[in-house]
């Protein structure tokens, strides 16, 4: 799949619930409203759409939500879908999750051919991380973590970069990654859905946090990419990987391989805009047949635009798109 801008579409980002057990400040409101289950595809109907994904040139897959592993039954979807991993078709198959069932689920990702995973921790102390995620907790986060370790899977710590809320926290974070021998990411908070509060506060470019990092830490850029929009340093001291996803201070847009599936078949061919392809319909209305799937695949991808512009500042307090990010996946 080759899109307007000669990109090559190659990953597909699956948001397989809305929902999750954990309320961030960042990602969404205290009282969220979600989809009505009738309109949630079923874990069959994803696997197909997947599917068709693959059979179109995608060569990564990345489930997410929401809270991928809250819902009901996912491992079937994951270990379903692990075949084309095993077939050589997808290349690499991953989740992005808060890890509360990680304890519970890390060994069946790893036998379904999962091999990296990214855990989702903004904070290590348990009362800050509690004020981050509202209803989660940190120990079985850790204990998530740990066991994820023993599966065997490599593990890429995602941490949102929040003002005045973990900003004291970024030096002992990267210690413990290089302690563990895991990645780390830090995220640049998004303007995507209405959250209680106001984002502006809680922002912080990254371009801000790097600088101050290099008072203490010896970074030193490296060409690595994993085919996401991360930009990597090498961290001296302890040899660990840091990346840095900034969607505001440094627009990625032009090596985008990306679109995003929710969990009712809407394909998002940008997170930061607002134009979508209902894959729901030709899914359904041709239930054996998945030729009309595909033409509206190849329609959708003739449509990705060239890139989101997300702002936040004083004069742009409201989100730059309605959904929340837990709709079209992080
Ligand atoms: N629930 C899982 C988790 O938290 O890892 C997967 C979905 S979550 C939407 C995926 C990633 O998006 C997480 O790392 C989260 O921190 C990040 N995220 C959520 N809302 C965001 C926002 N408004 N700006 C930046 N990152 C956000
Ligand atoms: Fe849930 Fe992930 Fe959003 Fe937090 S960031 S509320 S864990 S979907």
């Amino acid at each position: 799949m080759i899109d307007p801008f000669g990109r090559s579409i190659t990953y597909l980002r699956v948001s397989v619930t809305d929902r999750c057990d954990f309320r961030c400040i960042y990602c969404m409101s205290e009282h969220m409203t979600f989809l009505p289950k009738v309109e949630v595809l079923s874990l069959e109907e994803l696997d197909r759409l997947c599917t068709a994904f693959v059979h179109k040139g995608v060569r990564k897959l990345r489930l997410t939500g929401g809270e991928p592993l809250v819902r009901r039954d996912v491992i079937s979807l994951v270990r379903s879908l692990g075949r084309h991993v095993k077939s050589g078709a997808l290349d690499e198959m991953t989740i992005t999750t808060n890890g509360s069932q990680l304890e519970r689920y890390a060994e069946a990702l790893f036998d379904a051919g999962m091999r990296r995973i990214n855990v989702s921790v903004d904070s290590l102390d348990p009362e800050k991380f509690k004020r981050i995620t509202r209803w989660g907790g940190l120990d079985p986060v850790l204990r998530g973590i740990r066991a994820a370790k023993d599966a065997g899977l490599k593990i890429k710590i995602n941490t949102v970069a929040l003002n005045r809320i973990n900003d004291d926290e970024f030096d002992q974070l990267i210690t413990w990654c290089g302690e563990q021998g895991f990645d780390m990411t830090m995220i640049e908070t998004m303007p995507m859905g209405d959250i209680d509060g106001d984002r502006t506060k809680d922002y912080l470019p990254l371009s801000l946090v790097r600088a101050d990092l290099e008072k203490r830490w010896t970074l030193t850029d490296i060409p690595d990419r994993t085919g996401g929009p991360a930009r990597y340093v090498r961290v001296g001291e302890t040899g660990g990987r840091l990346g840095f996803i900034t969607p505001l201070t440094h627009n990625f847009c032009e090596s985008c391989n990306r679109v995003r599936l929710t969990c009712t078949g809407t394909l998002y061919m940008c997170l930061g805009q607002n134009d979508d392809a209902d894959l729901r319909t030709p899914l359904r209305q041709h239930p054996t047949d998945d030729r009309a799937l595909a033409a509206a695949i190849d329609e959708a991808i003739s449509r990705k635009p060239k890139g989101h512009d997300f702002i936040i500042d004083r004069r742009h307090k409201g989100p730059a798109v309605p959904r929340h990010m837990s709709v079209t996946g992080g």
